[in-house]
């Protein structure tokens, strides 16, 4: 549920645009992240894992919720003691370490050949620090070589553990910046790491990842979309259709399933078209 009491309107705050591929959309990246960040508070702070864990525990958290990927990356620690020890382990005995947290036929051996292959390319270490180093597109570049590791994992690893601006977009942030015409319609989750991460301020792409996931959960919902408690319903190109469903859609068939890619209102247009 929205705060009581707050009420302030994206468009109030929002009077600026910095670059000429803003100019041609309503959204305002900056202002909208303001606006939520008041609304739900700023980026918690949270304990960094370093980052061939932090990578471990993004495998297990594939398809899997929060509660049972942790408690499988705490079951391999505590059966193996370090990633080295996993690395070297028969993939039965990873497996049953970490089936407690779901899809550990495919996990486990996803992990023993990912670290392996750290360790080949790495000089026998699992230390991935000197990512830090490189340019951003080079060190996602590096990890995306690695067995079953999309840009979404790579981007949770640079960012979470590295503090580097690389977007990770689940699908919260996919299915919102797709309604607020960040990127469009026909884009794919792959495809929108590059093109936010282009248009989201260094600095901001962590205050923009917990926003834009946290609205998604809780208002911008996957069905049934909370448009008219939106603090962003006045610059969102999608509120007046998603509106318009929800007044009309008395059943109980999902509002994403009636929506065809080309009713997605494109109001203004989007990061894909302006290239
Ligand atoms: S107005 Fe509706 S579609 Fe747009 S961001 Fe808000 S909840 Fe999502």
């Amino acid at each position: 549920m929205l705060e009581s009491g707050f009420n302030t309107r994206v468009e109030e705050v929002m009077p600026t645009q910095t670059s000429a591929r803003r100019k041609r959309s309503k959204i305002n990246i900056s202002d909208t992240i303001k606006v939520l960040t008041e609304l739900y508070g700023p980026v918690p702070e949270e304990p960094r894992l370093d980052p061939s864990h932090e990578l471990v525990f993004t495998i297990l958290s594939q398809h899997t919720s929060d509660t049972n990927s942790g408690r499988a990356f705490t079951n391999l620690m505590k059966t193996f003691g370090s990633l080295e020890n996993v690395a070297k382990a028969p993939v039965e005995d990873i497996h049953s370490a970490i089936s407690g947290g779901g899809l550990a036929k495919i996990k486990a051996p996803r992990i023993k050949n990912v670290l392996n292959m750290i360790l080949t390319l790495n000089q026998n270490s699992l230390d991935l620090t000197f990512l830090r180093e490189m340019p951003l597109e080079e060190a996602k570049s590096w990890l995306k070589q690695l067995p079953g590791i999309g840009p979404k994992s790579a981007g949770i690893v640079l960012s979470f553990s590295l503090g580097m601006p690389a977007m990770a977009v689940d699908t919260h942030i996919h299915r919102v910046s797709k309604r607020l015409g960040l990127i469009g319609a026909n884009i794919s989750a792959d495809k929108a790491h590059d093109i936010l991460e282009s248009v989201v301020n260094n600095d901001e792409v962590y205050p923009f990842h917990f926003a834009i996931i946290t609205h998604g959960r809780q208002v911008c919902r996957a069905q049934r979309p909370l448009c008219s408690d939106c603090v962003l319903g006045d610059i969102c190109p999608s509120h007046g259709f998603f509106t318009k469903v929800n007044r009309t859609n008395t059943k109980s068939k999902p509002i994403d399933s009636k929506i065809s890619k080309r009713q997605i209102p494109h109001a203004y247009p989007t990061q894909e078209t302006s290239k």
